[in-house]
């Protein structure tokens, strides 16, 4: 009896450090992606290169050479002056307004008419206020209106009577961005593909910037985790490669090039798993295509009734909402994982690395790791 005791607290001695090991290198990860010096990983304060970067050295100390594929965007930018006085209070970017993602600059006063009181917008010129209770998710845009709109906190400008605005956008053109390529060879030159997008939607002015935890340096981790994992065991029959697509949050523009510029054939994609949004998931995981990959799906479904790694895999069609669309439009067999539940940070200055729960980290961890293995 103590012979068994002694073994198992042996066993959950080693068993515990195994599996916590695998989220924390996924959540130091996700901790320097999320980390102001990476100005939330859009095109203001080079972001994006200075996350490419990083990425890259983490794909070397995992012993795979990190490949650099760049391409040529279009992003308008908030990188300067972002604030509203109104009355005599400076509203915060982020925090208590956001803008229209293609908004040109602006440098103005307005003074509010008696009705804005009542009503929940007001036009001057080009200019649109909105007044919200709820701010709406940052976006980004890759060009710019000849007009701007920006969205306050209804309880900062309800009670003024006017207020200064003052944007800076600028509208950078053959800017240039990566997506990273890690490959592992196996047996076979057919692959099996690992995506997620490490790119997010940048600042909003000089002191706002918007973390990404959830959308997608959950997903990032992820997939460098994944590598990290197979980089240890021994090679697969098929090879891996693990992409992590830049310019996502413009309009799928990083996964979109690369379609096009492959760097294998794409007919020799077996599978192709992206991860977007892994924040959440107390219930469960979405997978895009599931309805339609119907073996692919069954197959998920199957590892998971046999060691319940998350509460429930729900299905649905086809969705442009992330990297794997261009490859399904193009004939490759592409799954897209996100999470359900209650963590709903999206798109704020709030989505960040302290806060993110992660619940099923470990059980999509597994799942996508048996899945690769073997389906
Ligand atoms: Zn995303």
């Amino acid at each position: 009896m103590l012979k068994k005791l002694f073994i198992l607290l042996f066993l959950v001695a080693i068993y515990a450090p195994l599996t916590a090991q695998n989220e924390d290198y996924a959540r130091k990860i996700l901790k320097t992606l999320c980390s102001p010096e990476f100005h939330g990983r859009g095109y203001a304060f080079g972001g994006d290169s200075l996350a490419a970067e990083y990425l890259c050295e983490e794909f070397k100390l995992l012993g795979i050479k990190p490949i650099m594929q760049p391409f040529a965007l279009t992003a308008n930018v908030f990188d300067k002056d972002a604030y509203i006085v109104a009355g005599k209070d400076t509203l915060k970017a982020g925090r208590d307004f956001v803008v229209y993602p293609a908004n040109q600059s602006v440098n103005c006063n307005i003074k509010f008419s008696k009705d804005f009181r009542k009503s929940d917008s007001m036009q001057v010129a080009d200019i649109t206020l909105f007044a919200v209770d709820k701010l709406p998710p940052q976006g980004i845009a890759d060009h710019q209106n000849k007009s701007a709109k920006f969205y306050v906190s209804k309880a900062l400008i309800h009670n003024k009577k006017r207020a200064s605005i003052h944007l800076d956008a600028q509208l950078k053109h053959g800017y240039i961005t990566h997506n990273i390529i890690g490959i592992i060879p196996g047996e076979t030159d057919t692959f099996k593909v690992i995506t997620g997008h490490y790119d997010h939607v940048g600042t909003l002015g000089r002191d706002a910037y918007f973390p990404g935890a959830h959308d997608n340096a959950s997903g990032t981790a992820m997939v460098m985790d994944l590598a990290r994992e197979f980089a240890n065991m021994s090679p697969q029959h098929y090879s891996l490669a693990f992409i992590l697509f830049s310019g996502e949050e413009l309009g799928l523009f990083g996964s979109y090039y690369y379609t096009r510029n492959p760097y294998f054939p794409l007919s020799k994609i077996k599978t192709l798993i992206n991860l977007d949004m892994l924040g959440s998931g107390d219930e469960g995981i979405m997978v895009v295509n599931g309805s339609v990959l119907k073996d692919e799906f069954d197959f998920l479904v199957n590892i998971n009734n046999t060691n319940n790694y998350v509460p429930i895999i729900q299905s649905r069609g086809e969705a442009a909402n992330s990297d794997h669309y261009f490859f399904y439009k193009k004939g490759v067999k592409s799954l897209y994982i996100y999470t359900l539940g209650t963590y709903k940070e999206y798109h704020n200055i709030y989505d960040r690395a302290e806060i993110i729960p992660m619940p099923a980290y470990n059980g999509i961890f597994n799942l996508v790791k048996d899945f690769v293995t073997d389906f």
